[in-house]
């Protein structure tokens, strides 16, 4: 996500904040300023502003907490997480791949709401205890406790992509054994919720002429929006059913000696035929792969003294294929930010060719041009 401050690491996962994340502690602040000061007439503006800002921030913790619940089972069934970013609608855990199993993703998905819920019935036992109109403690377990018990019960609401969205693909998976089918059941979920949101809270505020009903609005569209995408995904990756890697490399990565001068390979003929990658090899043996970007990253007067061998990315350091991985794999690889070339390997062995995210989307292309 873009203009994502980075906060540090909690349990050794990169927790960022995106800047629409204040625009949200901001108005909560306000928010709940104005309430207190309506509930607590009494109270100054010195109590009722320390007490907005100490309640939004905790709330900020408890949005948090919950995406580190997630994050922390995923990464307990090892499944790594890049990172926690908070932005305008909350938390998102971003896991870098989807879990191969059910019951894998129905615990990394109901940790959050349980935590929340968990989070939110013990502030409610402390606001018990504590119960005081007058105490401030009290105000803000009570705030908190109903705000955590919230958000639980809203996650859990089952469309895809909130986290009951997730439970219910996992059910659905696991009964069906059909991930695809469960996962567009789920994303239609979500889009019938994300209309009954919108349509909800328009109706509520032309009843109640409050503009701040809107807000739900918006979280209606973006959960249609997920949904949407979600169910899009599913469809590209029926399309290309029985694809696999070994069809996708096969002539993209054309072999050249390692001794070549990178001002050589880029007078060549093949480079008029816009080739992308190339496999670079010491007395036709594989030795590494050349992809543009550290062609392009060379000044230009170093070219005729570089040899390819010099810039490629040698076989250790580049992930392995099988020529039979499916392109769904690939496609789930290739979504990173800069993935490094692929290389493709038959039988383990025999390396045939390497792909790069350009390949991908060439290939799409092409398929997509032909009607396929
Ligand atoms: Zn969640």
């Amino acid at each position: 996500m873009r203009s994502t401050i980075r906060l540090g690491k909690i349990f050794g996962i990169p927790v960022g904040i995106n800047a629409s994340w204040f625009l949200v502690i901001v108005l909560i602040t306000f928010l709940l300023e104005s309430q207190f000061g309506l509930e607590f007439p009494r109270w100054g503006a010195d109590q009722t502003w320390p007490l907005a800002g100490i309640t939004g921030l905790l709330f900020f913790g408890s949005v948090l907490a919950h995406e580190l619940a997630h994050s922390v089972v995923a990464t307990t069934l090892g499944i790594p997480v890049r990172g926690i970013t908070l932005f305008v609608f909350g938390g998102i855990s971003n896991i870098a791949h989807e879990a191969h199993r059910p019951w894998v993703e129905f615990l990394i998905a109901i940790a959050g709401p349980m935590l929340s819920i968990a989070l939110g019935a013990i502030l409610m036992g402390v606001a018990y205890i504590t119960f005081d109109w007058n105490n401030a403690f009290y105000i803000v377990a009570l705030t908190l406790g109903w705000t955590n018990l919230a958000l639980g019960v809203f996650n859990l609401l089952p469309g895809f992509p909130l986290d009951g969205g997730r439970v219910l693909r996992a059910i659905i998976w696991s009964i069906t054994g059909n991930y695809r089918m469960a996962t567009s059941i789920a994303a239609r979920f979500g889009q019938g919720l994300a209309v009954i949101f919108v349509s909800g809270s328009v109706l509520w505020f032309v009843v109640s002429g409050e503009p701040l009903r809107l807000w739900v609005v918006l979280i209606g569209l973006f959960l249609f929006t997920s949904a949407s995408t979600a169910l899009k995904e599913v469809r590209q990756r029926d399309r290309y059913h029985g694809v696999t890697a070994g069809q996708v490399s096969e002539d993209s990565c054309i072999a050249i000696e390692g001794a070549t001068l990178v001002s050589e390979l880029v007078e060549r003929k093949f480079m008029e035929k816009s080739q992308t990658c190339f496999l670079v090899t010491d007395g036709g043996i594989p030795g590494g792969v050349l992809p543009l970007q550290p062609i392009r990253d060379t000044p230009k007067s170093l070219w005729g003294a570089l040899r390819i061998e010099q810039i490629m990315t040698g076989l250790d350091a580049l992930p392995q294929l099988e020529t039979t991985t499916p392109f769904a794999d690939l496609l789930d690889y290739f979504e990173d930010d800069n993935p490094p070339p692929a290389i493709v390997l038959k039988s383990g062995i025999n390396i045939v060719g390497a792909v790069t995210r350009i390949e991908i989307e060439r290939y799409m292309n092409t398929r997509q041009n032909l009607g396929m």
